[in-house]
C-alpha cells in the first residue's frame, strides 16, 4: 500500500480541514508476561515441567492448525496538523507492504 506523506484532513482542534503530515507509528501492543525470559526462569524453578500443558503454565494450549491466517499487519498512522501541531493516531487497515510516498 502506498500512502501520501501529507494529506488534507479534519482537525478537531482547529475545527476545520487542514494540511497534515503523515508518519507511520508502531501499534503499541505490549508483550505478555510469559515471554522467553520468564519462561526460562520458571522452567529453572520447576514450573512447566512434565507432561501435558501444565494447566497452561508456560506452554500454549493445543490448537488446530491456523487456517486462513492473516497475511498482512495493521498499519497505524500518525497525522500531525501543520497549523496547531496536534496529532492523532489512526489505523487504516491491513497491508503486506506499506510505504509513504511523496505528494
Ligand atoms: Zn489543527
Amino acid at each position: 500500500m502506498k500512502f501520501p506523506k501529507a494529506i488534507k484532513r479534519y482537525c478537531p482542534k482547529c475545527n476545520k480541514t487542514t494540511n497534515q503530515k503523515v508518519s507511520q507509528v508502531k501499534s503499541g501492543k505490549k508483550r505478555s508476561s510469559l515471554k522467553k525470559g520468564s519462561l526460562q526462569r520458571g522452567h529453572k524453578r520447576g514450573r512447566g515441567r512434565g507432561y501435558g500443558n501444565m494447566g497452561r503454565w508456560g506452554s500454549k494450549p493445543t490448537k488446530a492448525k491456523r487456517m486462513g491466517a492473516k497475511q498482512g499487519k495493521n498499519v497505524n498512522l500518525k497525522y500531525q496538523c501543520t497549523v496547531c501541531n496536534k496529532s492523532s493516531v489512526a489505523t487504516i487497515g491491513r497491508a503486506k507492504k506499506f510505504e509513504l510516498k511523496q505528494g
